[in-house]
């Protein structure tokens, strides 16, 4: 975050401000403890700070400190358009354009107000008059945590701030494994703990929830995976029927493409899930070393992320979509083979 920026922050910060905090749809881990953090922070400061999510986030995430003031856009829709309608700024966190929250979208491009974005993915848009934008930081929550740094305040984090920002850290950064993860992010997980962040029960209630139902529905999905040695490409199919066979609930497939990335030589995996309601299938791409699958992305699924963990959507039918997905591996073979 440059000087200007910082500067105008603590400008907008020094008077009392209405603030609604967005994160994007469907929100991860990062997306819930980053916003949540922020709002603790602003609030303890003084201000008038609201959560408003485009939709509901899964039930291993509704124990984070603050997450009972969430409004949901879609089933708190007057409230949580009465709070944006009041707005006097908005920040948008763990996303960089207004095409990832849903209907929420016309809603915010309506509003003349100061945004200001905290995001680590690629090719930001140029919607907020202040960009906090950091593609080599491992989350959104490290970069809250620089954000109380630069307005001086690390001293103000207070335990459900710690326990926020600890979640989304090690949920984006695979439990502190993947390539963004830095000493940086290890000191600041550190100080974390010591600002009372209960590390131990973070991952027990994150990663230790599972319900029967999920863990065969994960079953399914490992028996549909399809393997390409020759792409070094592990891909897995989940239709609506096996979905409902397993009584799906919101959340039950995080983490389930990482499995393709398990398999010895598996660079690239890839899940497709198909949504009847909204009538695409919805895709997740995980690449290990120089594969850019946000690039892949957005090239053929009309998505993007990380250059190691992006998403995208198809409107084919999930066999058309896993047809086209196998057709494009020999346009990328040169990056895929060995
Ligand atoms: P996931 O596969 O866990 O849903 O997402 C992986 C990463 O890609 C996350 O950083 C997420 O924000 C981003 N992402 C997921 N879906 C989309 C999408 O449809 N469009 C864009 N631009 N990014 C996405």
């Amino acid at each position: 975050m440059n000087l200007e920026s910082i500067k105008a922050v603590q400008q907008l910060l020094s008077q009392p401000q209405k603030i609604v905090i967005v994160p994007h749809k469907n929100p991860d881990g990062d997306a819930i403890g980053s916003t949540l953090a922020l709002c603790h922070y602003l609030v303890n400061r003084g201000q008038e700070a609201v959560v408003v999510a485009p939709n509901d986030y899964p039930k291993f995430l509704k124990w984070i400190p603050g997450n009972e003031n969430i409004l949901n856009f879609e089933k708190h829709n007057s409230q949580a358009k009465e709070k944006i309608a009041e707005a006097t700024v908005v920040f948008t966190l763990d996303f960089n354009h207004l095409g990832r929250i849903g209907q929420m979208q016309s809603v915010l491009e309506d509003l003349t107000v100061p945004f200001v974005m905290i995001d680590h993915h690629q090719a930001p848009s140029d919607y907020a008059e202040v960009m906090y934008s950091d593609v080599s930081m491992s989350s959104t929550c490290e970069m809250v945590y620089n954000f109380i740094e630069f307005l001086g305040d690390v001293d103000k984090i207070t335990v459900d701030m710690a326990n926020c920002l600890y979640t989304g850290i090690m949920t984006d950064t695979g439990s502190f494994k993947f390539r963004s993860t830095t000493g940086r992010t290890h000191r600041i997980i550190a100080g974390l703990i010591d600002k009372g962040a209960e590390n131990t029960q973070i991952h027990h209630r994150v990663y230790d929830t599972n319900t029967p139902g999920r863990l065969h529905l994960l079953g399914c999905a490992l028996k549909n995976m399809v393997i390409h040695d020759m792409y070094r490409t592990a891909y897995i199919t989940l239709s609506q029927d096996e979905l409902d066979t397993y009584k799906y609930q919101k959340g039950d497939t995080e983490g389930f493409v990482n499995y393709g990335l398990t398999l010895e030589g598996i660079i690239f995996a890839v899940i497709f899930i198909e949504n009847k309601e909204e009538g695409i299938i919805k895709i997740s791409f995980r690449s290990i070393g120089d594969f850019n699958v946000n690039e892949f992305a957005r090239t053929y699924f009309e998505g993007g992320g990380h250059n190691n963990a992006a998403g995208g959507k198809s409107d084919r039918s999930l066999n058309e979509t896993a047809v086209y997905f196998e057709s494009l591996l020999e346009n990328h073979k040169d990056q895929l083979q060995a």
